[in-house]
């Protein structure tokens, strides 16, 4: 990633629920440690009406005309959640919004943190903060999610359906470099491939087949391969051995899901759509919904939604502003107490309380 970006343009995009919530609380932690460290973030509001959906009531689209010139031009998608299913249907909300991003902005990785934070009940009873932190780098684009593929016989006991795999060179290619590339970029320089080659006898050998080649680019990376099962186990046993996990849509889906799980953060963790060429905008957002169920209540925790501003400044080489970003919200958690903490993590705190301690950690710590 090289130099910082030294002015960076986001376009904000709350969305639906407590995405209405939480986002005032990361534009508020985004404001701090930008004046903090002096970085020029504008921040341009979009789609301010989603939340009602009227735009899909009215016209049966989530995104207005246009939508995709509205945001070329932009570094960053700051994303807070979408889906209102009082009145849209979920498929329809999320095909007609964070896929379209996806699709038309080539983000074709998709990145989580697995990190034990402090104050949060690891479902792992013998692992301490400090065991789990590691990422897993997914591909967003190709692989088992293709559409290729159809039945025969429907409906007779013949039957038969058929789904391709569909990998491309160009496509395993670009997401293994940019794996190989964090890896680099961490102290231990350790990446493990998810494979299965010892059953899916076409496709996981090609896999395995780049993350060899690659490899002879990246000498300094120790790599190594798993197959898909016992490394969801491994996850589980010992987690602290991984550093940048990288896998194939499928497989990468899964384990995007479990590794967070591990570290009993898939509530607050974020998640990162990006387009590493930044030819077009990347995409920043928690991991959790809408959550219809708590919306407007104020008790949203806020953490996704600022863990991912931290993610966005870190992908734009802004490394002590994420790193105080980072240390202000694990000293929140293991400072703010039981008025502070959200409900959802045991407390009786507020959205607003603990996006704004931890705005005013950035400032002092
Ligand atoms: P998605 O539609 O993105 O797949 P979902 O609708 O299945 O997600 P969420 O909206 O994330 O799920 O909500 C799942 C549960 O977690 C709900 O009970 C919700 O209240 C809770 N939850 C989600 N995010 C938060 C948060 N930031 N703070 C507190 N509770 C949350
Ligand atoms: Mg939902």
């Amino acid at each position: 990633n090289g130099q910082p970006r030294k002015s960076l343009k986001i376009a904000v995009i709350p969305g639906d629920g407590i995405g209405q919530e939480v986002m005032p609380e990361g534009l508020k932690c985004l404001r701090a440690v930008a004046k903090r460290y002096n970085i020029k973030i504008q921040l341009d509001e979009h789609f301010a009406d989603w939340a009602t959906c009227p735009r899909y009531l009215r016209e049966g689209s989530m995104l207005p005309e246009g939508w995709k010139e509205q945001l070329t031009s932009y570094d960053a998608i700051y994303f807070g959640a979408v889906g209102h299913p009082a009145t849209v249907p979920d498929h329809i909300s999320l095909w007609g919004s964070l896929i379209q991003f996806r699709r038309e902005f080539d983000q074709y990785i998709s990145l989580r943190p697995c990190k034990l934070l402090p104050g949060i009940r690891c479902p792992l009873a013998d692992k301490k903060v400090g065991d789990i932190d590691f990422w897993v780098v997914r591909e967003n684009t190709e692989g088992e999610y293709s559409s290729v593929g159809g039945k025969i016989f429907e409906g007779t006991e013949r039957e038969v359906v058929i789904q391709e795999t569909v990998m491309t060179r160009i496509g395993v290619d670009r997401v293994l470099k940019y794996a190989y590339e964090l890896a680099q970029s961490r102290p231990k320089r350790h990446l493990t491939s998810a494979t299965k080659s010892n059953g899916i006898s076409i496709s996981m050998p090609y896999w395995d087949q780049r993350v060899a080649e690659m490899g002879k680019k990246y000498s300094d990376v120790f790599v190594d391969k798993f197959h898909i099962d016992i490394l969801t186990a491994w996850f589980v046993l010992r987690p602290e051995t991984f550093d940048v996990v990288v896998g194939s849509n499928l497989f990468g889906d899964i384990l995007s899901d479990l590794g967070p799980a591990c570290t009993g953060s898939i509530g607050v963790a974020p998640s990162g759509n990006i387009n590493p060429e930044g030819r077009w905008p990347s995409l920043f957002e928690p991991v959790h919904g809408s959550a219809p169920d708590i919306a407007g209540k104020g008790i949203a925790n806020p953490i996704g939604m600022i863990w991912a501003g931290q993610m966005l400044l870190e992908h734009f080489g802004h490394k002590e502003a994420a790193h105080t970003m980072m240390r202000a919200i694990e000293a929140a958690l293991e400072r703010g107490g039981t008025g502070i903490i959200t409900p959802d993590l045991g407390g009786a705190g507020t959205c607003e309380g603990l996006g704004s301690y931890i705005a005013s950690l950035i400032e002092e710590i």
